[in-house]
């Protein structure tokens, strides 16, 4: 069976094609000014030469499926002669609240709850959901499945979840936490077992999904038991342009002090804060770095808040789990940054947390980057979203 992965944000759409006889990736791309001037689909078949673009209106996401649709079937770049072809359709849904805790086959009454979700998620939800109507109206026969970002962290006990204010909040309201980034997280965590030969059932892995958002997860045989997002995206480690954890009381200081609008402070803390935040550089660890390296103290400044904040969170689930049997990093930074790869596990040792150099001079593939022996696995996995959501669609459906 072919799957076709769909990840739609409010102006841009990422799009996959899978082969799940054999896993195989077909094609991948990107539709991006979706509703703008300037709409452009950019598409991509494995193995053959170049890239397809073509810039043509889409004023809506209806339009950019059909154009995907066009993408995937052409007689030159396509990889199907036909949507006949395709099986099933994968969608990746940010917020699925308390309502699943894995993913489903979609039906009415599942994009009734995730419409009833839209209040927690209202920047994400709006799209996937515009994304899974416009798939409906051109592939009315195709069977198509939700896989949530926050499905994973359901496991999570009440005690890692509620949050110490009134429990009003969380019963009228929905306010705790939630946690998101699950589909990366389960993915990496699942392939440390198998790359460890061990049963993702019996281990203790920390999970660190370092991109431009970043968070961090305890999993305690397979299952999510705290991890550092929260109610929103905005909690925990420090990011490219968010705050991660504060003192709450600032919001309202800052908005009184600098006269802020209705939610001005929650815009800062999401798009001026993080490692630009602090630099005035950049939110790009590369440009950190260059800037760092060449003198710039306040760029090297928001790289040690960095590392620090991981730190802490590392510290703070290897007392939660009770021990850790892997630290895997994953995504942009985790992947590509030997530096700060490096950075983040020194002077760990106490914990049993070490890197060796020489297995840790590697981008962007799979290693065990700890020494030989080590108390404690240290690894680098690439994380693989999309791969996750296909066999989900792929598993519900040939199970229908
Ligand atoms: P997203 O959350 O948008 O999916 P990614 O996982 O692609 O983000 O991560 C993007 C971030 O990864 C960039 O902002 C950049 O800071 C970081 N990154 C990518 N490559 C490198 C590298 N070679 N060295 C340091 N940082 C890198």
């Amino acid at each position: 069976m072919k799957v076709l992965v769909i990840n739609c944000g409010s102006s841009s759409l990422k799009y996959q094609v899978l082969d799940m006889t054999n896993e195989e990736l077909l094609c991948k791309g990107l539709v991006e000014r979706i509703g703008m001037d300037g709409s452009v689909i950019t598409h991509e078949k494995v193995g053959a030469e170049g890239k397809f673009k073509l810039e043509t209106p889409m004023s809506n996401h209806k339009d950019a499926i059909g154009h995907v649709l066009n993408a995937i079937t052409d007689a030159g770049h396509g990889v199907v002669t036909s949507m006949d072809e395709i099986g099933a359709v994968g969608h990746r849904v940010v917020h699925a609240g308390e309502k699943f805790a894995s993913s489903v086959l979609i039906t009415d009454e599942v994009k009734a709850a995730l419409t009833e979700c839209i209040d927690l998620a209202p920047l994400h939800n709006p799209p996937n959901l515009l994304g899974i109507d416009a798939c409906e109206a051109l592939m009315p026969d195709t069977k198509m499945v939700a896989v949530f970002d926050t499905a994973f962290h359901q496991t999570m006990p009440s005690e890692s979840y509620i949050y110490a204010i009134p429990y009003e909040y969380y019963e009228k309201y929905g306010v705790r936490r939630y946690g998101f980034h699950g589909t990366s997280h389960r993915y990496v965590s699942e392939r440390a077992a198998e790359m460890l030969g061990k049963k993702y059932d019996e281990l203790k892995i920390i999970t660190c999904h370092l991109g431009n958002g970043a968070s961090i997860t305890a999993i305690k045989n397979g299952k999510s038991i705290d991890t550092s997002m929260g109610f929103t995206p905005l909690e925990g480690l420090v990011m490219g342009t968010r705050s991660g954890d504060l003192d709450p009381a600032i919001v309202s200081f800052l908005e009184e002090k600098e006269g802020l609008p209705q939610g001005g402070a929650n815009n800062i803390l999401n798009k001026k804060s993080g490692v630009l935040g602090i630099s005035g550089v950049s939110s790009d660890f590369r440009d950190l770095m260059e800037a760092a390296n060449g003198g710039n103290k306040r760029a090297k400044l928001a790289l040690d808040v960095y590392v620090h904040r991981v730190k802490h969170y590392i510290g703070a689930y290897v007392a939660e789990l009770n021990g850790v049997d892997a630290v895997v990093f994953t995504a942009g930074l985790g992947e590509n940054s030997k530096e700060m790869r490096e950075l983040i596990c020194t002077d760990m040792d106490y914990l049993g947390i070490k890197i060796d150099p020489a297995k840790n001079a590697v981008r962007g593939k799979e290693a065990v980057i700890s020494p030989d022996g080590a108390a404690v696995n240290v690894l680098l996995i690439p994380t693989n979203e999309e791969l996750t959501i296909a066999r989900d669609t792929f598993e519900i459906v040939s199970a229908l």
